[in-house]
């Protein structure tokens, strides 16, 4: 039995676990991939105090770390489920075995919707990008467009509108969807163009990296192209939590797992810690803090709650 088990292994669920590792907790770690979104960036600028690294290498260096501590690191496992058996909990994974722990930090973070456009998948990381606040500045001078007018993407494009050239906003829908004061900011920035009724249809590209994409008008059903040195979608971020939508685990509307300041969610002994929570803003070091909370909370919670 487990004093903390982490489920999830981002920033988030290594920092929780070297947390509770800390604290001389009997911690175990289940992770589905190890690293989590971390895996799959390239740059990062902005993890403070490393000026630059790679998405790999922080992966490498943060799987180390966890190493230097006595934690039961489960690889290539995925938790199904989640239950409170006696004022304790209980982890079933796919592979039906079940897991036994007295706090739990659920740290499964979130995916970006994508658009499933031919040269998606290609240029991803080449042009193709899904965080404004990671990969705005390296496309400093140069045309991009964001994907999907909602809160998130007009937001990002009056972001981008002060590092790029210019953006072009395509949103599918015949109306924007994001909030009335943001669409009259990005309708006052002289460099974003706001396209509506147009659907994206694919990622253009040289071999390297994007050189624009296509789309089609929906009014008219003309096919056009754009040329881009970048490409943002914003059309969604899922967080991870369907799993625990079985369980009496409270979560928002969008799926969030609700935590407090302290990281608790609606079950005691249970905390949530980065992109799969209501926190905002969906940072590696922000997951990393909320998961050093969730574990400070943990610690907390089992020093008051202890039987023996
Ligand atoms: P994640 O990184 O999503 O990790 C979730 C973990 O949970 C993974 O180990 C996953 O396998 C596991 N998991 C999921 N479901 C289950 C389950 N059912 N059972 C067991 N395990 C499960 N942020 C920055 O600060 N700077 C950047 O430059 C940057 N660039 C980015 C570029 C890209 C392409 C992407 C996608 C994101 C980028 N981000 C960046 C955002 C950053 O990666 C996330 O905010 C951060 O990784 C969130 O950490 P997390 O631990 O909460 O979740």
């Amino acid at each position: 039995e487990f004093d903390v088990l982490v489920v999830g292994g981002g920033p988030a669920g290594a920092s929780a676990s070297i947390y509770s590792a800390r604290k001389g907790l009997n911690t175990g770690i289940v992770a589905e991939r190890f690293g989590g979104q971390v895996a799959d960036t390239l740059a990062i600028e902005n993890f403070i105090s490393v000026k630059a690294t790679e998405g790999p290498k922080l992966v490498a260096q943060l799987e180390e770390h966890v190493k230097e501590y006595d934690v039961d690191v489960m690889h290539n496992q995925r938790a199904a489920g989640l239950e409170r058996v006696n004022n304790k909990y209980e982890i079933t994974l796919e592979n039906g075995a079940t897991l036994k722990a007295k706090s739990l930090v659920l740290a499964t973070g979130a995916r970006w919707r994508e658009m499933n456009v031919p040269g998606e998948q290609e240029y991803r990381g080449h042009g193709v990008a899904y965080c404004p606040h990671c990969d705005g500045p390296l496309f400093k001078g140069k045309p991009v467009a964001v994907i999907g007018g909602g809160n998130s993407g007009i937001e990002a494009a009056i972001d981008l509108a002060n590092i790029v050239e210019h953006v072009t906003v395509l949103e599918f829908a015949d109306t924007l969807r994001a909030d009335e004061v943001l669409i009259r900011k990005a309708n006052s920035l002289n460099n974003i163009t706001i396209i509506k009724n147009a659907q994206t249809t694919e990622v253009l590209g040289d071999g390297k990296k994007v050189t624009g994409l296509t789309y089609t008008d929906r009014v008219t059903g003309d096919s056009k192209a754009l040329t881009l040195a970048g490409i943002f979608v914003q059309i969604g971020l899922i967080p991870n939590t369907e799993w625990l939508k079985i369980s009496d685990l409270e979560l928002s509307k969008f799926g969030e797992i609700l935590i407090d300041a302290k990281g608790a969610t609606s079950l005691p002994g249970v905390y949530g810690a980065g992109d799969a929570t209501n926190i905002p803003f969906k940072q590696i070091i922000i997951a990393m803090g909320s998961g050093a909370t969730a574990s400070l909370g943990a610690f907390d919670y089992l020093i008051r709650n202890s039987e023996e």
